[in-house]
Formats: structure tokens, sequence, C-alpha cells
């Protein structure tokens, strides 16, 4: 073996990581709130909050709180036995829906997306035989196989065939191509309410109602993936309750980001619907049939407690609106021609780029327009996240304030100048 010399954290990690990610040059040693610093004492503002994570910013001190007395009474038993913070998160995101059902933990969105997949096939193989899942182009579902496979861009599934057969997808937004690609095999439709990583799409109060319609006339069930619009982030404990004129429940819910500030854990809520002879359909998925060993991990589940409580306490759904909506009206003052549009919910908010943006950025042999945009922006001291060619996400803590917002805009305004 050869002895590296590397030593800085970007030369060990360009040393010793496997290259999966597309990083920035960018090391993090701290946090604070909306604040991140380097080793070397740089700062920036965090609106990218870790891809949309930590709700509660950076080392809120009630969720470290929460983390270290939960690890020095009890960190791990196995899902053999039973823990409280698990019950107790379980009910309370059960009220949060405001509707029965319950909740399988894991730890992370594509283990949360894969559970509702698993409801799917079982709900199919107990119901007919069926097994195909509708997704919609520009989604994104996760990493894993059946991640990739739900996944509508081609881009996640290169040289990873053969896929996880029983997927189809089709234009997001559009009920005709969800009916044209209905067909006896059809067993659920899968959907973000609101398109992350494809660049902050929402779909509207139709297309939804228009989904739920069909699947109770197909007896075909409706999921949501709400690992990145849910728990807060669009100003509502459900990211489709925040899309105006919705009334719809779904009949499966996953969730993970936002869920504990940053510690791992994911969720899946299933409904208590009767579907004919099968009894509830959250009960479905018996003893034996799914698991995983650090599933609803007392210590992640004391960290999501936290979270909810400093939520509910400090009325941070409000804050998200509202401070949202400060930060959509701000962003429209820049008036920058570069700005194609802005699409936003509460604090999930995308700003698409004109492609003539390329002629202010600094040149790079490769890298989409939002990489290099993000990594201008970066040079000014804030954190952004592409999604996609053109789009970038400001994704802040819930409990961003408007003098942050303020300094964000400014960074932006500095950059399209
Ligand atoms: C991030 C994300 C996932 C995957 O979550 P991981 O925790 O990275 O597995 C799935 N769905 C959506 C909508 C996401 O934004």
């Amino acid at each position: 073996m050869t002895v590296s010399t590397a030593t800085t954290v970007l030369e060990l990690s360009k040393r010793y990581l496997i290259p999966t990610y597309s990083r920035f040059d960018l090391e993090i040693q701290r946090g604070a709130g909306c604040r991140v610093w380097t080793e070397s004492g740089h700062e920036f503002l965090d609106f990218g909050a870790g891809i949309a994570v930590c709700s509660l910013g950076h080392a809120h001190p009630e969720v470290t709180k929460a983390i270290a007395h939960q690890s020095a009474q009890l960190v791990h038993t196995s899902n053999l036995y039973y823990t409280r913070p698990a019950a107790e998160l379980a009910r309370q995101l059960v009220e949060n829906i405001d509707a029965e059902g319950k909740v399988f933990f894991c730890n992370s969105g594509a283990e949360a997306n894969e559970g509702l997949i698993k409801l799917a096939r079982k709900f199919g193989a107990v119901s007919g035989g069926r097994y195909e899942i509708i997704t919609f182009q520009g989604s994104f579902h996760g990493r894993t196989l059946a991640g990739i496979s739900a996944t509508g861009q081609e881009k996640v599934k290169k040289g990873f065939g053969p896929l996880v057969p029983g997927f189809v997808h089709v234009p997001y937004g559009d009920l005709e191509a969800v009916k044209s690609a209905l067909g006896e095999k059809t067993i659920a439709i899968l959907l973000e309410p609101i398109q992350g990583e494809g660049g902050i799409h929402i779909a509207n109060a139709e297309f939804l109602q228009g989904l739920r319609k069909l699947c109770d006339e197909q007896g075909l069930l409706l999921l949501f993936d709400e690992v990145q619009c849910g728990l807060g982030r669009t100003g509502d404990w459900c990211g489709w309750k925040s899309i105006a004129g919705t009334s719809v429940l779904p009949d499966g819910v996953a969730w993970a980001k936002g869920i504990a500030n940053g510690f791992p854990l994911g969720a899946c809520w299933i409904s208590s619907r009767n579907f004919m002879h099968l009894g509830p359909l959250c009960d479905l998925l018996g003893p034996g049939s799914h698991g995983t060993t650090y599933g609803g991990n007392p210590v992640s589940c004391a960290a999501a407690l936290a979270v909810l409580e400093v939520i509910k306490r400090e009325s941070l759904l409000m804050n998200a609106l509202e401070v949202g909506a400060y930060f959509r009206e701000e962003l429209r003052t820049i008036q920058s021609p570069f700005i194609a549009k802005i699409r936003a919910l509460g604090l999930m908010i995308g700003v698409e780029f004109d492609p003539s943006i390329a002629s202010i950025l600094p040149s790079s042999p490769e890298g989409q327009l939002a990489g290099r945009l993000a990594t201008a922006l970066i040079a000014k001291g804030l954190l952004a996240i592409p999604a996609g060619e053109r789009v970038l996400r400001f994704l802040p803590p819930l409990n961003v304030t408007r003098f942050e917002v303020d300094e964000a805009v400014e960074k932006l305004r500095a950059v399209l100048k």
C-alpha cells in the first residue's frame, strides 16, 4: 500500500472516498442556525440546510439535548422490543396527518419509498396479482434499485440495468397521460406533490384530486413521496395540503429529510382504510414481511420528537409560510433578465435561470449552469442547491428570519449584477 501525503479534508476525501458525489470544493466543520463555518473559519449562510434536512438549523440546542439525553439512556435495542421514542413519534406523525393510520420507521428517504413500494406490491399480490406502479417524469425517489427504477430521470439509472420491473413513467401533472398508462396490472400511483430534485414543480389541486378519483375508481393506492416537501417545509405538516384547493387524502406517505434535523431517520405512514376483505391497509405488512435493524432507533426518534416540539411551540409552520412569501417577493425585486421563473411553496423555493446567464459565470469545462451559479454564490458566502440544469433551490431552515433572507437575496443580487 502506498502511503498518501493527503492531509486536508479535501485531499483526504478525494484520495479515500468513493467519488459518487459531485461536490463543491468546500469543507464544513461546524454550524449554528443558518450558518456554517470551515476549519479555517470562513462563514457561509446556509440556504440549503443539508438539502432540506436541518429544519431547525444547525446544532439546534434542543435537538442536541434530546440526542445527548437519549444516547445516555439507550442507543439501540433492535426491533425485537418496543421503545417509547418510536411509539410516541409514530403517534405524533399520525396526528399531524389528521387521519387514522400507522407508521413504519426506517433510515432514509429511499427506504421510506421502498416501504410504500413493498406495500403496493403486497396489496397487489393479495388483490389479483397486480404490481405496476405509475410514477412521473422528473421525479426523484432515491438511489436504491427500486428507488432508481421508480425515479423518472434517465441519469440515475444509466449503467444499473436491469432495473426493478413494474414502473411506468408519465409526464408530471398530466391526468390524461396517467389514464392512458393504466393497465390491468396497475396497483398504485406514486408521486411527489412538489417535485424537489426535478426543480421545484408543484402539482395543482385538480391533478391531485383527479388522481385520487382515479385511484378510488380503479382500486389503486395513491402514494405521496413527501421526503423533501413534507413535515413543515411548505408551511404545513403535509406538503400536499399547502397546495391551494386540495382536500385529498393519500393511502401512504413517505418522509425523511426534515424529520430529525439531520439524524438519520425515514418513515412511512399507511392509512387504516379498509380494502374489501383485506382489513386495514396499515396492517397489511404483517410480522416478518418487512423490516430494518436500525428502524425506529430511539436516538433518531428522540431527535425527531424535539424537532416536532420546537416546530409547534415556535409556530414554525407559520414562519415557513410568512418568511417564504417574503423571500419570494424579495427575489422578484431583483428583476434580473437572468431569472426566468420563480416557483415556490413556503420555504421550498426554486429559481429557474435563463440560459443566457452562462455569459456572466466563470467558464468551466463542464458542469451545468445551476452548479456553476451555486459555485459563484459560494464565493459570495451563500450555499444554495442546484436542481437539474438551470434551477437553484433555496431550502433554508424553517426558523429562518427576514434578516437572513435579506442577506441571501443581496448575495444573489451581487452575483447576478
Ligand atoms: C432525497 C429524496 C429521496 C431520497 O432520500 P434519501 O434519504 O437520500 O434516500 C427520495 N425522495 C425525495 C422526494 C427526495 O427528495
